[in-house]
């Protein structure tokens, strides 16, 4: 049956692939975009619009408690109450633990981490309440596995799925599911922008031989997001072309 998503930093590389798939699955789909972003955030409605994909757009930080509360507000006025969160916004700001200034750690751990409290304590009543939600953090293979440079990333992703694990534990009895999705290197902009050298030794460490890409992000939210995924909770996939496994 047709549900109402909302998904953070949907308008960038993969929060677009996922709103696709989310949208192909037959859900209404809201994202939301930073103010410096709102040209191409626009552009990108206005293409997938013209393809048949009518996405509603709010503008906000996800940092800010009071901007997340405004953002859901909006949304549910003006589409329906949120029954599928994805929580996708996230930047990096990379540099060793030794050089790491406090604005990097804490920007990062607010936008990646905070966030995630920010926006899901603004559905999670409302799905209660329903006794229907599904929530997906996209966390990281640097979450799972940590890389150089990337403490404050790789603590706020593997953040995201000690709370994926905690909360599904909450929620598990009220149809509520609460999963994380570790995506390895995606050929987003921000990856192709790597200098060809650097992501070819990336691409040596792949056993598939690839990059991933959005589509295969996007296709397994969608799935998280469906009524077939029910019995999955608290469980982080990871979706790296093999460069890192786990039991
Ligand atoms: P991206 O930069 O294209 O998208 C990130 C989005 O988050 C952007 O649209 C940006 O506007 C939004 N955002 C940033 N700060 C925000 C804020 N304060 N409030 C609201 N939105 C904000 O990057 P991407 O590659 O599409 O990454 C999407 C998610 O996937 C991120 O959480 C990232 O950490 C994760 N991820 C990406 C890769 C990869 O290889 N690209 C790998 C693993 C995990």
């Amino acid at each position: 049956m047709a549900k109402t998503a909302f998904v953070t930093g949907g308008a960038g590389g993969i929060g677009q692939a996922i709103c696709k798939c989310l949208a192909d699955a037959g859900h209404k789909v809201a994202a939301c975009y930073i103010a410096p972003e709102k040209d191409s955030a626009l552009q990108w409605q206005a293409e997938s619009k013209a393809q048949g994909n009518d996405y509603y757009l709010v503008e906000g930080d996800v940092s800010s408690f009071e901007s997340a509360q405004s953002m859901v507000q909006q949304i549910e006025k003006d589409v329906a109450p949120i029954d599928i969160l994805v929580n996708c916004a996230g930047i990096t700001k990379d540099t060793t633990f030794k050089k790491m200034k406090e604005e990097q750690w804490k920007s990062v751990i607010d936008i990646n981490l905070n966030s995630v409290f920010n926006v899901t304590k603004q559905v999670l009543d409302g799905m209660l309440e329903r006794q229907y939600g599904r929530i997906v953090c996209i966390s990281s293979l640097n979450g799972q596995k940590g890389q150089f440079g990337q403490s404050n990333y790789s603590a706020s992703k593997s953040g995201m799925h000690g709370f994926a694990m905690s909360l599904a534990q909450e929620v598990a009895s009220k149809g509520i599911t609460v999963n994380s999705v570790s995506p390895g290197y995606i050929g987003t902009k921000m990856v192709m922008a790597i200098p060809q050298k650097v992501r070819d030794s990336i691409v040596a460490q792949i056993p598939v031989g690839r990059l991933g890409t959005p589509e295969e992000i996007g296709a397994v939210v969608a799935f998280l997001a469906s009524d077939d995924a029910g019995f999955i909770t608290g469980s982080n996939i990871a979706i790296n072309g093999g460069q890192h496994t786990q039991f």
